[in-house]
C-alpha cells in the first residue's frame, strides 16, 4: 500500500495553514472594504513625448485599510479576480475615473483622457459593457476620452466572447489598449484583428533601453511597427530625461513614469495640474 499519510501529514504543516490564515483574512477585509469606502484612486499624468503636454492620466486603485494599512495592487488584484469581487470593484473604479476625468476637465479648460485598467474577469463579467456606458452617461465624459487597458493575457484566451466585448465598446467610441505590451506571448496577428487604439510598452523594456541593445532594438521594432498599424505608443515606467530623449528619437507618442509624476491621490493630482499649468 503507498503511504498516503506523510504527505497529509505535509499539507498541514504550520506554515501553511498560516498562509491560507492570512489569505482568508485579507479575502475577509476586501470583502468589506467597498461598503468602508476604503479604495483610493490615485491618478499618474501621460505626457506627449515630443512637447511634454499633458494628455491623460491613468488610474492606479490603492486599498487603504484601517488595519493593514495601504495595500498595493498587487497584493489584492489576484484575490479580487480569483473571488470574484473585482467586478464590484472595477465598476466603482470606472465611475471614479470617469468623475475626475470631468473634474480636470473643468479645471483645465480642455479636455483630458483617462485610462482604467481592467481585468479579464471583470471584463467577461456578464453587464460589463453597460456600466461603462453608465459611468459615462452619469459622469458626462464622453466615450472617446476614456481608455481601456487590457493585458495580452485577456486577448490570448481567444474567445468570440471577448472578440465581441472588444468590438462593442469600439462602436461605443470608447478607446482600448494593450497594457504590458510585450510580456506576453501572443501573436502579433491580435493587433490586426482587434480594434485596439494604443499599445504600452511594458516598463521592462523602457528600464534597460539605455542599458542594452538589445531592448534598444526591440522598442524601436515596437515602435515603427505599432506606427505601420496606425496603433499611437504609450511607454512606461519612465525615470530619466535620457530615456525620454531615447522614446523622442525612436518617434515614441506618448511617456508616463516617475519622470513626470509619480501616481498621486486625486487632491494631489489636481495641484500638480495647477502647477503644470501655471
Ligand atoms: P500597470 O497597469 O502596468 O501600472 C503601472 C505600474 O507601474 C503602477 O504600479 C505604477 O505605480 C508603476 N509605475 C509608474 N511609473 C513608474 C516608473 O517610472 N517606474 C516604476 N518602477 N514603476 C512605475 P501599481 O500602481 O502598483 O499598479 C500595479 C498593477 O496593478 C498595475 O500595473 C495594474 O496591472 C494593476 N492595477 C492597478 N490599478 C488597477 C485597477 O483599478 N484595476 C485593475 N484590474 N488592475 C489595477
Ligand atoms: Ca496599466
Ligand atoms: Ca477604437
Ligand atoms: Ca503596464
Amino acid at each position: 500500500a503507498k503511504r498516503k499519510g506523510k504527505s497529509d501529514y505535509v499539507h498541514f504543516s504550520p506554515e501553511m495553514s498560516e498562509i491560507s490564515h492570512e489569505r482568508l483574512q485579507l479575502e475577509s477585509r476586501l470583502r468589506r472594504a467597498l461598503q468602508q469606502e476604503e479604495f483610493e484612486l490615485f491618478y499618474q499624468p501621460i505626457v506627449n513625448t515630443s512637447n511634454g503636454n499633458l494628455l491623460a492620466a491613468e488610474a492606479l486603485l490603492r486599498w487603504n485599510n484601517p488595519e493593514i494599512g495601504q495595500v498595493m495592487p498587487d497584493r489584492f488584484i489576484p484575490l479580487a479576480e480569483e473571488t470574484g469581487l473585482i467586478t464590484a470593484i472595477g465598476e466603482w473604479v470606472i465611475q471614479q475615473a470617469c468623475q475626475n476625468a470631468v473634474t480636470w476637465k473643468n479645471q483645465l479648460g480642455r479636455d483630458i483622457g483617462i485610462s482604467v485598467n481592467v481585468s479579464p474577469r471583470q471584463f467577461r463579467a456578464a453587464g460589463f459593457v453597460t456600466s461603462v456606458m453608465n459611468a459615462l452617461s452619469t459622469s458626462g465624459l464622453a466615450a472617446e476620452f476614456l481608455e481601456l487597458e487590457i493585458t495580452e493575457r485577456l486577448i490570448l484566451d481567444n474567445s468570440i466572447e471577448t472578440a465581441q466585448i472588444l468590438q462593442e465598446l469600439d462602436e461605443h467610441g470608447v478607446r482600448l489598449s494593450v497594457d504590458d505590451f510585450g510580456t506576453g506571448y501572443s501573436a502579433l496577428s491580435f493587433l490586426k484583428r482587434f480594434p485596439f487604439d494604443t499599445l504600452k510598452i511594458d516598463k521592462s523594456f523602457v528600464q534597460d533601453v539605455l542599458k542594452d541593445p538589445d531592448d534598444a532594438v526591440l522598442v524601436s521594432a515596437i515602435i515603427n511597427m505599432a506606427h505601420s498599424m496606425g496603433l499611437r505608443l504609450i511607454a512606461e515606467g519612465v525615470e530619466e530625461e535620457e530615456q525620454v530623449q531615447f522614446l523622442q528619437e525612436a518617434g515614441c507618442d506618448c511617456a508616463q513614469g516617475y519622470f513626470y509624476s509619480r501616481p498621486l491621490p486625486a487632491i494631489e493630482f489636481s495641484q500638480w495640474l495647477d502647477s503644470y499649468t501655471s
